[in-house]
């Protein structure tokens, strides 16, 4: 399976991170060896002294497809949660001031967390709030309303070069509110206000 991530899908997001909004989705991907169990700690790589978390809605291909029409993609996908794009900021922007890929800082080991899966047919996707807290304050706290890109656009647009296979995921993009984690930091995702997910940080 591959990991599908998209970058700046909030325009707060983008703006706080100083980039400009994108005309079209901006796709990466994490290998997956970036997988972090459920339920699993986090450990800080020692290669990064600031890694960040981003809390993102994500979704779980159940259908085989490619160059996917945005008004069919809804029929191939039936899961989703909250899930961490941990990312090593310190690392990511030494390798965006040298116009190199970003992988290093976005697809090393235990870089993507997902929470409890949930079924989509008992939620509204295009209006889903959710929720990072970092020891018990809320850090992140957004809607798929606010996406620039959505859900089924992603999917029609990221079809289009890759074809999607069942299992894999797509992180969907993080709100405003990013910031690191520090050794002994707990992490807990809700959806609509219930608690998905749940991460210390080692
Ligand atoms: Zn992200």
């Amino acid at each position: 399976m591959k990991i599908i991530c998209i970058g700046r899908n909030y325009r707060k997001h983008a703006q706080e991170l100083g980039n400009k909004v994108p005309d079209e989705p901006v796709i990466f991907m994490k290998p997956d060896s970036a997988i972090l169990r459920q339920r699993d700690a986090f450990y800080i790589p020692d290669f990064s002294s600031d890694v960040h978390y981003e809390a993102e809605i994500v979704v779980k291909l159940n259908r085989l497809g490619k160059r996917i029409q945005s008004k069919f993609a809804h029929k191939y996908y039936a899961e989703f949660t909250v899930g961490i794009d941990f990312t090593a900021r310190d690392l990511q922007a030494k390798l965006k001031e040298k116009g190199l890929p970003w992988e290093k800082a976005k697809g090393f080991d235990s870089s993507a967390v997902c929470g409890k899966w949930l079924p989509v047919k008992d939620f509204d996707m295009a209006n889903l709030s959710f929720e990072l807290k970092k020891n018990g304050q809320v850090v992140q706290s957004g809607n798929t309303s606010a996406m620039l890109f959505s859900i089924d656009e992603i999917i029609d647009h990221t079809s289009q070069y890759f074809t999607l296979k069942i299992g894999d995921q797509i992180f969907t993009g993080t709100p405003e509110g990013v910031g690191p984690v520090q050794k002994g930091d707990l992490l807990e995702g809700f959806v609509e206000g219930t608690k998905v997910l749940e991460v210390k940080v080692k």
